[in-house]
């Protein structure tokens, strides 16, 4: 398979950096190899970066962001809990599906899509339900380009003694994001949104708070794969680090590489990249005439939802880019299905080049 060379400017995969895609393509080592155990050590101290936590709980899971947010509820939710999940788009129902299946009760705040989760109604529903045990939200609902207001979430729940459970697969490395400083207890990402490697890596961090809750379960853990006690043991460094899946080698090389240049750039000099070509390029939609369909303050600067033009056919503009330009812009997603194109600026994606291109073969599109 020979692929062409696309630029990525959808809901992720992104863009990947071409020293990433160089990492890829090293010599495979054992995933035992003690020089590879130390790149592990390496990645699990730039991950502490990337997440701002000292967590010694903090890795990659060899699987997509789907699975950190599995790991993330089985390892902690045990049959009969209750949880509080924010739901204002997709993955926010997801959480409440993972909630479910595993025989505990989520209760749903609802937020309108398209925007951020509204904390009034969060404050309500942790005063109604003393006993929930959890509060899950996601802090960049990729379906809508909605930004939640994620250090207030967790200041609420800290108040009514709730651990949090927090989404940051398209947060990481785009917006501000601070598990230490804002309490964070359980963290999921993913590797293929603004860290731009490839895809099938889940970063995912979890607090001595949640780990000490992961210690005293009642019931044993339902997933044998997910079950973090048992992947601790592979990537802690005491000891003899003990056998338990073969580590997809190369994808780590390639996560290395894109959480060194995350590092090499400055997480604050990153967040604030993100948002000065969010800038441009939501200026230049302004002056075609497109608009936005989350409130400005409320933006995601590396996921730009935009309202179709009228008139306008949704699935010939986005051949027309893929075709004519080999940009890929992405869909609406659920209830914006058919409405909205997401525009995507994460990672790598997220430069000048970038933005006029797809400003550029957008007014094209909609000229013809
Ligand atoms: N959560 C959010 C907010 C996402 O955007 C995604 C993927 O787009 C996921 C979870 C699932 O991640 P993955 O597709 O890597 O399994």
């Amino acid at each position: 398979f020979l692929p062409p060379r696309r630029i990525l400017m959808g809901p992720g995969p992104s863009d990947i950096n071409p020293l990433v895609l160089n990492a890829l393509s090293r010599p495979t080592v054992g995933h035992l190899d003690p020089l590879f155990i130390n790149m592990m050590d390496e990645v699990k101290s730039l991950l502490q970066y990337a997440f701002q936590t000292k967590n010694a709980f903090t890795i990659a899971l060899s699987a997509p962001g789907s699975a950190g947010m599995e790991a993330c509820f089985v390892n902690l939710v045990e049959p009969g809990d209750k949880v509080i999940v924010c739901r204002n788009g997709v993955f926010g129902d997801r959480m409440k599906q993972n909630v479910e299946r595993i025989g505990a009760q989520a209760v749903v705040v609802d937020s309108p899509w398209g925007r951020a989760v509204e904390t009034e109604k969060v404050a309500d529903a942790l005063a109604q339900h003393p006993d929930a045990k959890f509060l899950a939200f996601v802090h960049a609902e990729t379906s809508t380009g909605a930004l939640s207001d994620a250090e207030a979430l967790c200041k609420l729940a800290q108040q009514f003694d709730c651990l949090t459970i927090v989404d940051a697969v398209t947060s990481l490395g785009g917006v501000e994001l601070r598990v230490d400083d804002w309490g964070i207890d359980a963290i999921y990402s993913g590797s293929q949104k603004c860290l731009s490697c490839v895809s099938g890596l889940s970063p995912i961090s979890f607090s001595e708070k949640a780990v000490q809750v992961i210690n005293n379960r009642k019931t044993p853990i339902q997933s044998w794969f997910l079950d973090q006690s048992l992947v601790m043991n592979y990537w802690s460094g005491d000891g003899k680090r003990s056998y338990h899946h073969t580590a997809p080698v190369n994808s780590l090389y390639a996560l290395h590489e894109a959480l060194l240049q995350l590092h090499k750039e400055g997480l604050e000099n990153s967040w604030a990249r993100h948002k000065a070509q969010h800038k441009v390029l939501a200026n230049g939609l302004a002056k075609l005439g497109i608009e936005f369909i989350v409130p400005e303050e409320e933006r995601l600067p590396q996921l730009n939802t935009i309202k179709i033009p009228e008139g306008a056919d949704d699935a010939k503009v986005r051949s027309y880019l893929l075709n004519h330009y080999n940009l890929e812009i992405g869909a609406g997603l659920g209830d914006f299905a058919g409405n909205a194109w997401r525009i995507g600026l994460m990672g790598y994606a997220a430069r000048n080049e970038n933005v006029a291109l797809c400003l550029t073969a957008l007014e094209d599109a909609l000229s013809q």
